[in-house]
């Protein structure tokens, strides 16, 4: 017997490196009119690195010591900023202290007890290019660390696709700051940017698009991202550095690192789409 379309649509986004979830999802896929994205790990690679150490004066700090105790509080984390701010401190050869009590607020950042004082690390009211996280302890600002992530070498050939298929650029929703984040739409032809977000306000934002009739997909890799990726008409997780959660939630998975798999796939949608009405 032939495949019906949308199974071969599926089988054949495989070969692209996307996993498609089911035929409900291949078919969802090529329906949306509008596209949305996230920013860190979805336009950018996901592998972000150190670039700076600040610590404040006062702090009784020096750069290792922050840098240090930054990379304490956040080794239980998974989060790529996380992964990149114990990179940096194994990289100077720095202790790593066992971390205790570690909590994590998805898209704000992380908290843990280290040598007996809560340390915290999250979002800095700082507008830069890079990303910026401020070091808390006891409360008190200690400094800052800056972060910056490559952009995917295809990101800009993806947004033109996206563009080209949904009939608008996509919009961008973010968490990080506003400069940081224009700075990528800059360089993808985006103009539709909304920066520091919460996670809520990813999916306020997806929710008033679908409201407004648009079926929206949406792209995105972090556990911050899981409550847009549901809300979406369609939603795409990229699969690399991508959270469980994300994985879990999405109707697809791009698993080869690309992201123009994604318009590829809303294209293999409408092929199938077509063949079968
Ligand atoms: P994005 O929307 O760009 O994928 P997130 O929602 O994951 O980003 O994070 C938004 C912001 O929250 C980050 O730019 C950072 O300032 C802060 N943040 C989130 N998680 C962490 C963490 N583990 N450590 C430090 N800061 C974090
Ligand atoms: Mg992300």
């Amino acid at each position: 017997a032939t495949m019906p379309p949308l199974l071969s649509a599926i089988a054949n986004a495989g070969r692209h490196g996307v996993l498609v979830k089911s035929a409900v999802a291949m078919e969802r896929l090529g329906e949306i009119d509008t596209t949305a994205l996230d920013k860190t790990g979805t336009l950018t690679e996901g592998a972000p690195e150190v670039t700076a150490v600040r610590p404040l004066p006062g702090s009784g700090l020096d750069e290792d010591a922050l840098l240090a105790l930054a990379a304490a509080a956040e080794h239980p984390s998974e989060h790529p900023l996380a992964r990149a701010i114990v990179a940096a401190a194994r990289a100077r050869d720095l202790p790593i202290a066992a971390a205790e009590d570690f909590t994590a607020a998805p898209g704000r950042g992380v908290t843990a007890t280290v040598d007996g004082r809560v340390v915290g690390v999250g979002r800095a009211d700082t507008d830069s290019d890079a990303t910026v996280v401020q070091v808390t302890r006891d409360g008190t600002p200690v400094g800052t660390l800056a972060l910056t992530d490559r952009l995917r070498p295809d990101a800009a050939a993806a947004t033109a696709a996206l563009t080209a298929l949904s009939g608008a650029a996509p919009a961008l929703l973010t968490g990080d700051n506003a400069r940081a984040a224009a700075r990528v739409a800059a360089a993808t032809g985006i103009t539709d940017v909304r920066a520091e977000l919460l996670p809520e306000d990813k999916v306020n934002a997806v929710r008033d698009l679908e409201r407004a009739g648009r079926k929206v997909l949406f792209v995105g890799d972090g556990v911050n991202d899981a409550p847009a990726l549901a809300a979406a008409h369609a939603g795409v997780a990229m699969g690399r550095a991508g959270s469980d959660l994300a994985l879990e939630t999405a109707d697809a998975v791009v698993v080869r690192d690309e992201l123009t798999a994604v318009p590829a796939v809303v294209r293999l949608s409408r092929t199938a789409r077509r063949l079968v009405l």
